[in-house]
């Protein structure tokens, strides 16, 4: 599970990341409001943790850029004299809320409600062209053949079939897939997605995952004849 969490207090960022570290949760944290929507824009959350008080951009704009671009559930820390706060959060799209102080078993409770009721609701068969991906089957086939794939090229399939038509960074892909930051080692990447596409595409006519030259990878339907080199930009 991956939160973000978007909050300027030292102490509580110190505290939530060391609590939900512990708890198997991966992290990550925003100082400012005009971080958090950076990160919370760019990559995939199961949950993100907005404080309402944040310098540069307070957590409403931060929520609205947010839900422009995306539905990630959010939980908001509102101060406790501030109801007003709660109500506008929810109205403008706010999960759920927790009034500071909180207590941390509360919050953990909480996070795990919104990351399943997401999931939940998340579509669990996904298909691109004649590729089907079945993420709770855990198996995937092309043209009703079944592809097989390891579980990290099942992994990494899933992350690009999710976001089908997106492309996604290598940064992206290195976080979604091994849940760590190793930016100096993003031929890792590239050596999975070159086994991936050897199994995906090899032996298919229409190819599925196309690279896109400094921009990363995107998984989706293109005919045979736009195939003879890779496009730069489009
Ligand atoms: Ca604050």
């Amino acid at each position: 599970m991956k939160v973000l969490i978007v909050e300027d207090e030292h102490k509580v960022v110190d505290y939530l990341r060391t609590g939900l570290t512990e708890q198997g949760w991966v992290v990550d944290i925003a100082l400012d409001g005009e971080e958090g929507t950076h990160l919370a824009t760019e990559y995939d959350y199961d949950v993100i943790v907005l404080d309402v008080m944040l310098p540069k951009r307070d957590g409403f704009a931060v929520l609205k850029a947010l839900r422009a671009q995306k539905s990630t559930p959010v939980i908001m820390l509102t101060a406790r004299d501030h109801i007003n706060d709660r109500v506008r959060g929810l109205r403008e799209g706010a999960d759920d809320y927790l009034t500071k102080p909180f207590s941390f078993l509360e919050l953990v409770e909480r996070l795990h409600a919104l990351a399943r009721r997401t999931r939940a609701q998340e579509s669990t068969l996904i298909s691109v062209g004649d590729l089907y991906v079945d993420l709770i089957g855990r198996r995937a086939t092309r043209d009703g053949l079944r592809l097989d794939l390891t579980a990290k090229e099942f992994q990494l399939l899933s992350v690009l079939a999710r976001r089908h038509g997106d492309i996604l960074s290598k940064t992206a892909i290195t976080e979604l897939v091994w849940e760590v930051d190793f930016e100096s080692h993003t031929n890792v990447v590239e050596t999975a997605i070159k086994r991936l596409r050897a199994k995906l595409d090899g032996p298919f006519r229409t190819k599925l995952l196309h690279t896109v030259r400094g921009m990363g990878y995107v998984l989706e339907v293109r005919e045979a004849r736009e195939m003879r080199e890779e496009p730069r930009a489009w």
